[in-house]
């Protein structure tokens, strides 16, 4: 519908009676439902939840969303579960929240907007903020990037500060990576497969205890000239070969130059 068709179409809504105008609403609130469930259904997990068995087969459908049963522990689910936004209710809404916050409206703004309760609003942000942190890849191939950046540690909440407290984020009190900084490891491959871990330390023990696990061994390794790579480079660490792309970026500039 191009623009003044739709402007025409809008124009003749002040004409609708009542019992129209609620006919409209309810039109509306079911094509909302269905657009939220078809994205679920289009995303089918590849993982049972309880299990992680990739064996899921269709087993009909329960409160309008699809249902698996795993193969191999025999037990069901669907899309939602082991998510944080399993067991929320009004579907047909959570777009219009998600544009709302998306937007950067206030949460009671959001809420009125929505038409849902501010606790049912301040519980539904909670939620979709943490479900992105649930997207984390198990597995790394081909082109691995890794990257390492620090964030200021918060102790917010806390009544006895072992430092003098900051206001509005402040600074650390050491420059660069001190005591003051949770360093954060960041991987990612050509497939756009990605995870990030919180280390307790930059070193090389606890850098190839997250990186072990999550890597193919065949892949590259590509990360930048931070010395907790130059430590040890062998695949035996880090379960994959190590490239230092700073280097190679350096080499190749030194060549065109
Ligand atoms: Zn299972």
């Amino acid at each position: 519908m191009n623009q003044q068709a739709f402007s025409d179409w809008l124009r003749k809504l002040e004409s609708l009676s009542p019992s129209q105008w609620q006919q409209l609403h309810s039109h509306l609130e079911r094509t909302q439902s269905r657009a939220t469930d078809r994205l679920l259904e289009a995303h089918p997990p590849a993982y049972c939840p309880h299990c992680h068995s990739s064996t899921l087969r269709p087993w009909g459908s329960s409160h309008g969303l699809p249902r698996y049963r795993c193969q191999r522990c025999g037990r069901t689910s669907n899309p939602l579960t082991g998510t944080p936004l399993a067991h929320l209710r009004k579907r047909h809404r959570w777009l219009e929240f998600t544009q709302a916050l998306i937007d950067g409206q206030a949460l009671r703004h959001a809420a009125a907007q929505c038409r849902i309760d501010k606790n049912t609003a301040l519980l539904w942000r909670h939620r979709f903020l943490q479900a992105p942190a649930t997207h984390q890849a198990l597995h790394e191939q081909g082109i691995v990037e890794a990257d390492e950046t620090f964030f200021l540690k918060s102790l917010k909440g806390q009544r006895h500060l072992p430092r003098p407290a900051r206001r509005r984020g402040g600074v650390g009190r050491t420059r660069g990576t001190g005591q003051d900084h949770v360093p954060v490891l960041v991987v990612r491959d050509r497939s756009g497969a990605t995870a990030d871990f919180i280390l307790e330390k930059l070193d090389a023990t606890h850098v190839s205890k997250v990186l072990k696990p999550l890597i193919d061994p065949e892949a590259v390794l590509c990360t930048d000239g931070a010395a907790v790579y130059a430590t040890e480079p062998q695949p035996s660490l880090w379960g994959a070969r190590v490239r230092n792309t700073t280097a190679t970026a350096t080499a190749t500039a030194r060549n065109v130059i």
